[in-house]
């Protein structure tokens, strides 16, 4: 069962916030598509994962070429079949005390997920 949580968390000064590659969407049965009076054809996606409608060419030529289009802000928690990740806006300002709330990083709906305890001496201690 999805968790009902966030898709960004202010709680420090980091600044985190879940994030898609658009150009995974391409094949995903949640895609949708329409053809604009300009011609174009514009995809978004039916889960509201994300709220971007984007130029369905400009993301196969990125497909086609290897390059990346760019991520997404989401406007929710993505879903499993997602190619989603954590972007941290400002990472330099990771208070002493770490992330306050690693349950934000849990893959979405579900699935392991990894804490790592990194340990150092303080100055103190010599
Ligand atoms: S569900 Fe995820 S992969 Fe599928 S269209 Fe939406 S954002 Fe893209
Ligand atoms: S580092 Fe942790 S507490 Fe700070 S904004 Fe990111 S997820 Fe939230």
């Amino acid at each position: 069962m999805a968790i009902d949580r966030d898709s960004s968390c202010r709680r420090c000064r980091v600044y985190c916030d879940w994030v898609v590659d658009p150009v995974a969407c391409l094949g995903c049965s949640r895609l949708y598509a329409y053809d604009a009076k300009d011609g174009r054809r514009y995809v978004g996606c039916v889960e509201g994962v994300h709220r971007a409608e984007v130029e369905l060419a400009a993301l196969e030529s990125c497909l086609a070429d290897g390059r990346a289009f760019g991520a997404i802000r989401a406007a929710r928690v993505p879903l499993a079949i997602c190619s989603a990740r954590v972007e941290a806006a400002y990472p330099q300002r990771l208070p002493e005390i770490g992330c306050v709330n690693p349950e934000f990083r849990e893959p979405p709906e579900g699935g392991t997920f990894t804490i790592s305890v990194r340990a150092s001496a303080s100055p103190d201690d010599a």
